[in-house]
């Protein structure tokens, strides 16, 4: 038995369950288990000594908001990880628990897909989080002569840029504020490594927040990478695709991680044919809900006997979403088969039962709703 889990809080929209099981499958790895645990940081030590005593245990994702507090849990720290002051992946290795960080790995790896001219022209990010200071560290290490480091807690630029540039003394790193003045050299990448553009959070789509690659200039072959990954096609993309640049979201940088943590853990990455390709149509699938219908449900109408349920139900799986049928629901809450309640309280009855259901779904996200048959008889 093999068992990894990730750790985070909230988790509930995590990919990884979707991405693990589809490589053990992949790698034919049939005793593999792969759990999402919310965790509260004061459980952590608490969630992680468990699983260290669980037969199997191979290792963990780490998300927010335990990136960095996992650190003091740990018996060794990668190189990488330190610099990022963030690990993403740990590895019990007979009974020691190694901790990594897998985001420069996943953004060299994307980069060397695409080759832009790093090394000859400057590059510009936005951002100065935990994925700016990546994406940073990513072009210091290809030898990027100038990085402009644009967000607007310009602190924050200036702590990331001077923290980077101890470290790849041969890059000139730059703090300064989205939409200042641009540089005037040509750029070879552009990268958006903030959250503006994000779906499924409260903020962030000021429609100014990138106005300055307007006025950028780009190099041939200058590529505009968005680490964004939900929606796929992001402001920032679409920007660019009208200023006609090349063009990566965050899919493919998620997909590395995912391979190098595999590597990672069973040091076994075997070069399956398409493998990438299809996790990534595995992952686009997926994310279809999210994407169209950003969290907001759909609902499934249409006679008795027509298949609401049933359809679904595959289709909430194929697209991360939860499955509900809002008949099993009156049931389970009535305790009484839906002809048992017309039969003892008559249809009026039921269908205020229904109205109070449906009415209560249409507030959750991330749901594919069967109606029950009559439900678009009530006008509301
Ligand atoms: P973080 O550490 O919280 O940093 C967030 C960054 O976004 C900061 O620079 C912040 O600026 C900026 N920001 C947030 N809201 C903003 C707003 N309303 N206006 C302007 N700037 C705003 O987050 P992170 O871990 O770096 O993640 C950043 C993004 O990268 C997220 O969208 C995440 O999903 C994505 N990511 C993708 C991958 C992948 O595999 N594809 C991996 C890691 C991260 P301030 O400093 O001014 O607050």
């Amino acid at each position: 038995m093999k068992v990894a889990a990730v750790l985070g809080s909230p988790i509930s929209h995590s990919l990884s369950p979707a991405i693990y099981s589809f490589l053990a499958h992949k790698f034919g790895l049939t005793d593999f288990t792969y759990e999402a645990h919310d965790v509260n940081p004061s459980n952590l030590h608490g969630q992680i000594a468990q699983l260290s005593r669980t037969a199997g245990f191979v290792g963990l994702n780490i998300t927010s908001p335990h990136k960095q507090t996992i650190l003091s849990e740990l018996d060794a720290v990668s190189p990488e990880a330190l610099a990022m002051g963030a690990v993403n992946v740990v590895h019990s290795d007979e009974n020691h628990l190694l901790g990594y960080n897998t985001d420069v790995r996943g953004i060299l790896r994307t980069l060397a897909e695409f080759e832009p001219p790093l090394r000859e022209d400057a590059a510009y990010i936005w951002g100065a989080g935990g994925a700016a200071r990546a994406v940073a560290y990513a072009l210091g290490h290809l030898n990027s002569p100038q990085v402009f480091i644009a967000n607007r807690t310009l602190p924050a630029a200036q702590s990331l840029a001077k923290d980077l540039g101890q470290i790849f003394p041969r890059t000139h790193y730059q703090a300064v504020l989205p939409n200042t003045p641009a540089p005037v050299d040509p750029l070879a990448i552009l990268v958006n490594a903030t959250s503006v553009g994000m779906s499924g959070t409260q903020q962030i789509n000021d429609p100014h927040f990138f106005h300055a690659m307007k006025d950028l200039r780009y190099a041939p072959r200058c590529l505009a990478f968005d680490l964004i990954y939900t929606p796929q096609q992001t402001p920032f993309l679409v920007l660019a695709q009208s200023l006609g640049l090349t063009r990566v979201g965050g899919l493919p940088m998620l997909v590395e991680q995912a391979l190098a943590t595999w590597e990672i853990w069973f040091k076994d990455l075997r070069p399956l044919q398409n493998l990438k390709s299809e996790l990534l149509d595995h992952l686009r699938e997926r994310l279809l809900g999210r994407d169209i219908l950003t969290g907001k449900p759909l609902f499934l109408t249409g006679f008795m006997g027509s298949g609401k349920s049933v359809i679904a139900s595959i289709l909430a799986k194929k697209i991360g979403f939860t499955a509900i049928d809002t008949d099993s629901l009156i049931e389970e809450r009535a305790q009484l088969s839906v002809s048992q309640i017309f039969e003892i309280h008559g249809e009026a009855h039921f269908r205020e039962l229904e109205r109070q259901v449906v009415l209560e779904v249409t507030q959750q996200r991330d749901v594919v709703v069967s109606l029950g048959g009559g439900a678009l008889m009530t006008t509301e």
